[in-house]
């Protein structure tokens, strides 16, 4: 039952093959068996969600149909939950009980989904690796002895090991398609300002948005309905019709522009990556796209000017951890200055701390126009590629990331790291919609296709993403550890 998609759930419960509590406890059950060794969840909401898969299997008796009715979930620790701890991954807000739910948590809710609980992530979303986290690395359902990749780390192998049919994650520069990669799912991220960030802890508000983890783009269809839209709490939000995403699926590929940005592949990809994405271009081929070469002459850079937008907006945004208003607050402090001093400095962790050290020093009156507004020029030179190339293609396709999921440890090097995210972060600095689909395994680890649209062309994405899922089926090869639990020899 674990390994079925939203899509077919929803048609189970919707026939009365199982119920909803059913479904809670049994996802309940393999979390217990398989969390302690994976650690995707930071908290686990047993109670509440027997109680609203309950309420689903009610609503559903009286004849409620609405396709998420009673499907368990699990929310990036990132979204406040009302009454329920949301830490952001960090020391800091170890024991943060939000007052209020995110829009995307409400809005979930209102679907009729069930929370889990919260998954695991780097520490205020920093990271590629989910190693980060204050409450410790998270294993790589396919290997656990890997990274899940990050900072959507929790989620990814949640969803990737059974344990959750769904889950919300977050995508600043790559969170939520990098991990999708590395764990062999489907990882969605809209365009800036179709999800509300409301209630979304932030890290770099210009960039972050939120978006999906599933087996497959049709269930990424379904929780986009539930969570896109307007929402008047969040300024950046889009006013903007949502587009029917479920209904947008059954277009063919045939005619469908492909732009490949060939250059780009050179530098730093594994050959096993840089085979499988080139044969996953030929199954689309295949299937009637036309394959475009195109060229995006400013992405070499979109590392470095992500480097300074992003660690720039995380040092103002994190300023409001500071040992007063709420968060960890430091053992008796000898004055203000010691409050502030101590509580950061034992309530971050070291990437957190460099993001706000490199962020402060690049909006300094000093340096601000060397560093800041430099990256601030490249992004827009960087958009503007995209724009030119959308004159020519529909979408664009390549790797999301440049090899598979590496071991934990691997990357000491914060640089190194850094530079996991080359394909994915360009993509952010753009605001555009991109996706990862599982595309094939390098010694037998995954690795994903990325796909790239226009802006707020999420119906497009997902039906391309869709498409692809329907001519293979990389999507539906799990991990060994969930096939393992589920015939119950782990
Ligand atoms: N890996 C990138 C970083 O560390 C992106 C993280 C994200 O998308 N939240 O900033």
């Amino acid at each position: 039952m674990q390994n079925l998609t939203v899509t077919e759930l929803s048609a189970e419960l919707s026939r009365g093959a199982i119920s909803s509590v059913e479904l809670t406890r049994a996802c309940l059950d393999r979390i217990g068996r398989l969390n302690p060794e994976l650690n995707a969840f930071i908290t686990v909401c047993e109670e509440s969600a027997l109680a609203q898969a309950a309420a689903a299997d009610r609503a559903r008796a009286e004849g409620d149909e609405r396709p998420l009715l009673g499907i368990p979930l699990a929310h990036k620790d990132i979204f406040c939950t009302r009454d329920t701890h949301t830490t952001c991954g960090s020391r800091i807000l170890q024991d943060f009980l939000p007052p209020y739910d995110a829009t995307v948590v409400e809005k979930l809710r209102q679907a009729g989904t069930v929370m889990l609980g919260k998954t695991n992530m780097d520490e205020f979303a920093m990271g590629s690796s989910n190693e980060s986290s204050y409450f410790g690395a998270v294993g790589n359902p396919h290997d656990p002895g890997r990274v899940p990749g990050g900072s959507s780390g929790g989620s990814a192998a949640a969803v990737a090991a059974g344990l959750s049919p769904m889950a919300t994650g977050t995508d600043t520069g790559g969170s939520i398609r990098q991990p999708a990669s590395f764990c062999g799912i489907t990882g969605f991220k809209p365009s800036y300002g179709r999800v509300s960030r409301w209630g979304m802890i932030a890290f770099a508000s210009s960039l972050d948005q939120a978006g999906t983890l599933t087996r497959s783009a049709a269930d990424a269809a379904l929780m986009m309905q539930a969570m896109a839209g307007l929402d008047p709490r969040d300024s950046t939000s889009v006013d903007r019709p949502v587009e029917d995403y479920a209904g947008a699926l059954g277009k063919p590929v045939n005619g469908l522009r492909v732009g490949v940005p060939r250059p780009h592949f050179a530098k730093g990809l594994s050959p096993g990556v840089e085979r499988g994405i080139h044969a996953a271009l030929a199954e689309l081929e295949r299937a009637g796209a036309i394959l475009i070469d195109i060229d995006l002459p400013n992405n070499h850079l979109s590392v470095p000017a992500y480097y300074v937008v992003a660690p720039a907006e995380a040092s103002a945004n994190l300023s409001r951890y500071d040992g007063v208003r709420y968060g960890y607050r430091c053992e008796s402090p000898a004055d203000l200055e010691d409050l502030y001093t101590r509580t950061r400095s034992e309530g971050f962790g070291d990437e957190v701390k460099r993001r706000i050290l490199v962020g402060t020093y690049a909006l300094s009156a000093g340096y601000y126009d060397a560093y800041y507004r430099k990256a601030q020029r490249i992004r827009r030179l960087i958009r503007q590629d995209f724009i030119d190339a959308f004159r020519q293609v529909d979408v664009i396709a390549g790797p999301t990331s440049p090899h598979v999921a590496f071991p934990h440890g691997a990357k000491a090097d914060p640089v190194e790291m850094y530079l996991e995210d080359i394909f994915t972060i360009a993509v952010n600095l753009a605001g555009l919609p991109g996706i990862s689909v599982p595309a094939g395994f390098e010694e037998g680890l995954p690795f994903g296709l990325q796909i790239i649209g226009p802006d707020f062309g999420e119906a497009l994405v997902l039906n391309v993403a869709h498409q692809f899922q329907q001519l293979t089926d990389w999507h539906k090869r799990l991990p060994e550890t969930a096939a393992q639990a589920e015939t119950g020899e782990n």
